[in-house]
């Protein structure tokens, strides 16, 4: 994908390495009922397939879900001390995180022009990159999870070592793939925006296991089809074999492929992100529409 032409975005902090002691764990304590009462998903997750949490699958979900919890009480940790940390000329200063940035960038053009079809406005997403650890409005940020969107800051957190992670042990290789996880995540960011996320943590509240984990892979997948919007949005940036790297991402992180790459069959009822064939299916629905409002994967019958 060609973005060098792209000023990088200016909603991009470094937290550097070591974000998460520096901020003393402020934003996590809060929440911590919340964050038990979803540790069993999680650690589920970590022990079954733990390449999940390599890609950021698990965490990132439980980050977003919980999140809205978080807001009451965690909120002052994670903001206030990020906008002190940040520095213009320290974010964005490796080839990795410049990519990242141009990419953030594109996508507030990209939504911006969307929303105003809309008539309304859009309010773009932070990104945060930090090294080995790091700080949230959400609590604690660790490599292993991933990349993730906290909602209760609206931003959105990157490990810098995730790309080469991805590439050497996911065989999610290429510079769209990398793009894709981000506009994925910015996706989340969108869902935050439209109330999306809203309803389906009240839906989550009352459903059963099964019916809250399909609800996530929903939104999951709807975040994919946004992903796709976007890379439809700048069709002219795009170069040849991008379009498969996505898929070739997509498919990587589906959760049967997870699954089996953990040695476990794939149940179709633990599904949180959706599986393979859902994941590139619905990314490439973006990108053949780049329109969101074909992004509904919660009408009756669109994941099956
Ligand atoms: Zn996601």
């Amino acid at each position: 994908m060609r973005l060098d032409d792209l000023d990088p975005s200016k909603n991009v902090r470094d937290q550097g390495r070591g974000g998460g002691r520096r901020f003393g764990g402020g934003g996590g304590g809060g929440g911590l009922g919340l964050l038990l009462s979803f540790l069993p998903m999680l650690l589920g997750r970590k022990m079954g397939c733990g390449t999940i949490l390599l890609i950021g699958g698990a965490a990132l979900a439980f980050m977003y879900f919980s999140g809205g919890g978080l807001q009451l009480a965690g909120g002052s940790g994670g903001g206030g001390s990020q906008a002190q940390s940040s520095g213009a000329n320290v974010a964005c200063d490796t080839a990795e995180e410049m990519f990242a940035c141009q990419v953030l960038a594109s996508t507030e053009q990209t939504w911006s022009k969307l929303f105003q079809q809309q008539g309304q406005r859009y309010t773009p997403t932070t990104l945060t990159f930090y090294d080995q650890s790091g700080q949230s409005g959400c609590g604690a940020a660790q490599a292993a999870m991933g990349p993730f969107y906290c909602p209760a800051d609206q931003g959105v957190y990157l490990d810098t070592s995730f790309f080469r992670e991805m590439s050497t042990r996911m065989g999610a290789k290429g510079d769209f793939a990398q793009a894709y996880v981000i506009a994925h995540e910015v996706g989340h960011h969108i869902q935050n925006l439209s109330g999306v996320a809203d309803q389906v943590r009240n839906a989550q509240r009352t459903a059963s296991k099964t019916e809250g984990n399909g609800l996530q892979v929903r939104m999951e997948l709807q975040a994919d089809c946004y992903a796709g919007v976007w890379a439809a949005q700048n069709d002219s940036r795009m170069e040849a074999g991008d379009v498969e790297e996505g898929l070739n991402a997509a498919h990587a992180i589906g959760d049967d492929t997870l699954m089996r790459g953990a040695g476990q069959r794939p149940v179709e009822s633990m599904f949180t992100h959706g599986s393979s064939e859902q994941r590139m299916a619905w990314l490439r629905k973006g990108m053949q529409t780049g329109d969101p409002a074909s992004c509904d994967t919660f009408a009756r019958g669109a994941v099956r």
